[in-house]
């Protein structure tokens, strides 16, 4: 982490404990604007060890019965790999909880969305997720292109993913984690949230229940985001077979940056 990106960090974790939480600070997604950037050329770098041959265990998150049912926009379609994936941030390791998708991206670029993002979801080794800057997200838009995606095919050509939580997950087998991402060198990183609202396991409440949280449209902020520069692909076909399981989207709107800085990294 370089000086500039932790001092941001720094002045958001002063401004949360002066009570600015309630309120929201630093939520996500973000519209990242290119011209506002700050560039940085010695942000520490990327590094992923995941697994080659992981075994996926693929669930829709959506409850259909769920009492109060939270609507399908903030559910995904997630997928677990089995054994220990993680990256390393500089000397910090952060591990490989999850991967899941939405549609339309969540960030845009320039104001631009994509038709799906994606994003790996990470927490600090031996942290709690509800711990400050716990959770690391690396996220990458999906643009359609005329060759399938090898890796990603494996869940997107798939007949029978679930439509919800009641139906059966899906089991991958043999799927490269290390294929799906492009390099990761190359990212717009900001101190952010979460895009859906969570309650968390072993963790004091944080942010309070689902329904606080999207009655006050607040969701936990202590995700460091890094959104990949170039994109993901996949067929159109593979990626109308993910909107279809969800109709109405499962994004939420882009949020106010309220005076943070996107640094854009290149190595
Ligand atoms: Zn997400």
């Amino acid at each position: 982490m370089n000086i500039k990106f932790r001092s941001t960090v720094l002045a958001v974790a002063m401004a949360l404990t002066a009570g600015a939480y309630a309120e929201g600070v630093r939520q996500s997604p973000i519209n990242i604007d290119k011209k506002d950037v700050v560039d940085v050329h010695h942000a520490p770098q990327i590094t992923a060890v995941y697994q080659s041959s992981a075994t996926l265990n693929v669930v829709n998150t959506y409850n259909p019965n769920r009492v109060p049912l939270v609507h399908k926009e903030w559910a995904t379609l997630r997928a677990t790999p089995s054994g220990s994936s993680y990256v390393m941030v500089g000397h910090q390791q952060y591990d490989l909880l999850q991967f899941h998708f939405h549609t339309p991206s969540e960030h845009k670029v320039n104001d631009k969305g994509a038709p799906m993002e994606v994003h790996f979801v990470h927490l600090r080794t031996g942290a709690l997720p509800c711990d400050p800057e716990a959770l690391l997200v690396i996220g990458a838009m999906i643009k359609p292109d005329s060759d399938a995606h090898n890796e990603l095919s494996k869940i997107f050509d798939r007949k029978d993913l679930p439509e919800d939580s009641t139906k059966s997950a899906v089991s991958i087998t043999n799927f490269d984690l290390n294929k799906v991402l492009p390099k990761l060198d190359a990212s717009w990183r900001y101190s952010g949230s979460l895009t859906a609202p969570s309650t968390f396991t072993n963790c004091s409440a944080q942010g309070g229940s689902i329904e606080d949280q999207l009655s006050a449209d607040v969701f936990p902020e202590n995700v460091q985001w890094v959104v990949l520069t170039k994109p993901v692909e996949l067929t159109r076909q593979q990626i109308n077979t993910f909107k279809r399981l969800f109709e109405e989207g499962n994004s939420r709107e882009t949020q106010p940056l309220n005076g943070r800085k996107v640094y854009h990294v290149h190595h």
